[in-house]
């Protein structure tokens, strides 16, 4: 039996949802272990009783509330390792992001204990949990036991899924913390949203989605431009791949972990069309691909295909859409 701690990250007076999806497998995994799930919250006075109760309603049945700079990683795992230290929880379980992994890799250094990024499930395996997670660019899952008291298991952005199970209200317990000279030297001086993150692509007629083979940042530049040309109801989107390279924000992402599209007209560049993306976006109505491998099995659901390179065949899209409206 071991109890499984969970850390939650919330802005301007919500949780975030990732942290939630965390909660909820947190208690589930800890159910089949005979455990329970507790959750940990840093901050200020924005993390009202009402606000730290709530966490009940995804399964947590207690949240330890400590005051502290929210959104920072060290002081984070100075709070998981006193309650863990207090408490003896088996397993620390939240979400990823940048975030997640930094506190993730304090933890696992603070406790010596295992750790495990960018996991994608959790499963009980004789009463201790097991976590699976893809390695060699999704195309095997590698499966990591936990020896020793401690397991950590961080999860992809938006693995596990936020399920609200009808429990009442968690139980909140303040504790006093006195962080570690280093934990105090970092500050966080601005919050904000990436460039694109409010971007609605469920709502739009056209997409343009971009994926790996525009091969850095900067090639969003092309999608855009694309897009742009386009013009009206027109939204740009991304493959999982290149959110996970920062190279696009997570809101933009289709598929299995992202947002599912159905658009009048999407067109992808640079997709291979895994299956993982073509769950998010198989309903659209047309379906258009520009790839420079003939093979790639983003062809088999397309309804019209172009081989070559993006690099070349993009801009020369734009403007004859241009010159078509412009006409
Ligand atoms: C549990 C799980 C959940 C996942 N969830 C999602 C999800 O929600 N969404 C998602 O998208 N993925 C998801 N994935 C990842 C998915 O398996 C693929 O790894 C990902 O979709 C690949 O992204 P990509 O097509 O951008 O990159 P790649 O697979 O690397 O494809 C890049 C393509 O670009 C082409 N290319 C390269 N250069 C050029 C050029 N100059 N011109 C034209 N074409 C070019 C290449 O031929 C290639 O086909 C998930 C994976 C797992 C295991």
């Amino acid at each position: 039996m071991a109890d499984v701690l969970t850390y939650v990250l919330h802005y301007e007076g919500a949780f975030n949802k990732n942290s939630l999806g965390a909660v909820s497998e947190a208690a589930a995994r800890a159910a089949e272990i005979g455990g329970t799930c507790h959750a940990v919250v840093v901050g200020g006075d924005d993390l009202s009783d009402e606000l730290c109760q709530s966490l009940g309603r995804y399964g947590a049945t207690k949240v330890f509330r400590a005051q502290g700079p929210e959104g920072l990683a060290q002081p984070v795992v100075d709070v998981m390792a006193k309650v863990i230290d207090e408490n003896g929880h088996g397993y620390a379980l939240f979400g990823g992001g940048l975030l997640g992994f930094e506190i993730g890799a304090g933890l696992a250094a603070r406790k010596q204990a295992g750790v495990t990024m960018e996991v994608v499930n959790v499963r009980a395996e004789d009463g201790k949990l097991v976590a699976e997670r893809p390695i060699l660019q999704d195309s095997k899952i590698s499966v990591s036991h936990y020896q020793g008291d401690l397991g950590i298991i961080i999860g992809r952005i938006n693995a596990f899924e936020l399920h609200e199970d009808g429990s009442g209200p968690a139980e909140v317990v303040d504790v006093d913390v006195e962080y570690s000279p280093w934990s105090t030297q970092a500050k966080m001086v601005k919050r904000g949203e990436q460039r694109g993150a409010d971007v609605d692509i469920e709502g739009a007629d056209i997409l343009v989605a971009g994926g790996r083979g525009l091969g850095k940042a900067e090639g969003f530049e092309l999608a855009e431009e694309l897009a742009k040309a386009f013009g009206g109801n027109t939204a740009v989107a991304a493959t999982r791949a290149v959110v996970d390279a920062g190279w696009y924000p997570y809101a933009a992402q289709i598929g299995q972990t992202g947002k599912t599209v159905s658009p009048k007209l999407y067109l992808a560049a640079g997709i291979s069309g895994a299956i993982q993306h073509k769950v998010g976006m198989q309903s659209s109505e047309n379906i258009i691909a520009i790839n420079k491998d003939a093979n790639a099995p983003i062809f088999e659901f397309s309804d019209l295909g172009i081989v070559g390179d993006l690099n070349k065949i993009m801009p020369k899209l734009a403007e004859a859409i241009k010159a078509k409206k412009g006409g």
